[in-house]
């Protein structure tokens, strides 16, 4: 078994979910180009709509190619299933859909990547739902945040765009004692730096566009479920706990155990809300895991030596990177993310919002683009884009202030990196 769980994360990353093709031998996972599935005759075909047998139906609900990406996020993260979808944002809502109802409210932390202060600060009140946010420094704060209606606690392990770490051990034990679910967005971190589930997380979401693709070609997001939470401990998850009315009053927990959640969001989330991954997607995806660690191991590397140049040179006021010795969450980071502290950091410009915006536009190797985790280096000035909709106080809080650039490292040669910085410094500080 090349998948074994007793394999180390570097095999893993190539083989977890994956066997040669059974119809032809194709040892590179087949991209299953199909809408539907031929049921074998009707009986099958009535198995299959009651979750009687698991199989395939329809594309907007499983795919093949999917389901080897599912089962390789869901082994690298240690958890017992997962759930491909179209989008990081679109992962967040298929998280937060079955534990969620009119009136019910979640506590996240302040420092999380824009789109997603935007998503729960406003898109989510249409649905009835609301978002707390505090400041997960001090666990007190979120534990004195959730009252009656809270479903889950919300954050970011290594967040976006900060250089903040968050102890997880810490939010998932004030989210145990209150009897809901901590979801960890990994997205910056990835399995191979961070592993929220052993640190008590209960659900991790991906944006899979990002450092898992790795190559900037896919949107893509992901659910993976610990399957450890006990959604019958108490009444607040009927959608998990309760007589389904669509599957003929069927029970998710008492039925599926612990892959309640994953089927949940396969037979409800993608059925109903169709948030689907498509599988060209969950081919370049699978394509960019299998090189992972190396690419991880190389971001990190070049990210301390760009931190460390950057914080010595008089034109830089700071430099946030957890990855740095100076670092307020360095000590932090031995305990969450041993490996590194990712590729993500923003630096502040002397000169401040002009400097920033000179800066940009004046780099030759880095370009200015609204994403990150590729390997080519990103920049972007956050407080013009990604958090332009958020108020300055909440760009301060989210460590994306007007004065500050985000970098995404990439796995390009350091010292070319150095050098295009060096050149863009002197033309922005002058
Ligand atoms: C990009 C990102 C998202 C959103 O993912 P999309 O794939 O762009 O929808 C969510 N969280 C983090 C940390 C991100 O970096």
């Amino acid at each position: 078994m090349a998948d074994s769980p007793k394999h180390q994360f570097d095999t893993l990353q190539i083989h977890a979910g994956a066997t040669p093709d059974p119809a032809t031998g194709a040892r590179q996972t087949p991209i299953y180009q199909t809408t539907a599935y031929v049921f074998r005759d009707a009986d099958h075909a009535a198995a299959l709509f009651n979750l009687q047998e698991v199989g395939y139906i329809y594309s907007r609900l499983t795919n093949p190619t999917n389901a080897v990406l599912q089962e390789r996020i869901a082994t690298l993260e240690g958890g017992v299933g997962a759930v491909c979808c179209s989008s990081g944002h679109a992962a967040q809502i298929m998280a937060l859909f079955p534990l969620m109802g009119p009136g019910k409210n979640i506590v996240a932390s302040t420092r999380l990547y824009g789109g997603t202060v935007t998503q729960f600060s406003h898109t989510i009140k249409r649905f009835g739902w609301s978002c707390k946010f505090v400041d997960f420094d001090d666990p007190q704060a979120v534990a004195d945040a959730i009252d009656d209606d809270t479903r889950a606690v919300f954050g970011e392990a290594i967040a976006n765009p900060g250089g903040y770490i968050m102890d997880v051990r810490a939010i998932a034990d004030v989210a145990d004692a209150a009897g809901i679910p901590l979801i960890i967005d990994n997205t910056s971190a990835t399995p191979y730096l961070c592993r929220p589930i052993e640190h008590g997380a209960t659900l991790v979401v991906h944006s899979t566009t990002k450092y898992l693709t790795g190559n900037g070609t896919v949107m893509g997001g992901c659910v993976v479920d610990s399957g450890k939470f006990d959604w019958s401990a108490n009444d607040k998850f009927p959608s998990l706990s309760q007589p389904e009315e669509a599957y003929h009053g069927m029970k998710f927990h008492e039925t599926f155990g612990a892959m309640a959640f994953t089927f949940h969001g396969i037979a409800i989330g993608l059925r109903d809300l169709g948030m689907t991954m498509n599988p060209q997607a969950a081919h370049y995806t699978l394509m960019g895991i299998e090189t992972l660690s190396l690419r991880m191991d190389r971001h990190v590397q070049n990210a301390v030596k760009v931190a460390e140049w950057l914080e010595q040179d008089d034109r830089v006021d700071y430099v946030t990177y957890a990855g740095l010795k100076s670092s307020p969450y360095h000590e932090r980071m031995q305990k969450v993310c041993p490996k590194g502290a990712g590729g993500l950091f923003t630096f502040a410009v002397k000169g401040g919002y002009d400097a920033c915006v000179k800066l940009v536009n004046s780099l030759d190797i880095f370009s200015h683009v609204a994403n990150l985790g590729d390997t080519r280096s990103l920049i972007i000035h956050s407080a013009s884009t990604t958090h332009r909709q958020l108020t300055e106080e909440q760009q301060e809080a989210a460590g994306a202030g007007p004065g500050v650039v985000r970098i995404s490292i990439g796995t390009e040669d350091a010292d070319d990196l150095i050098a295009d910085l060096d050149q863009a410094l002197t033309k922005a500080t002058s």
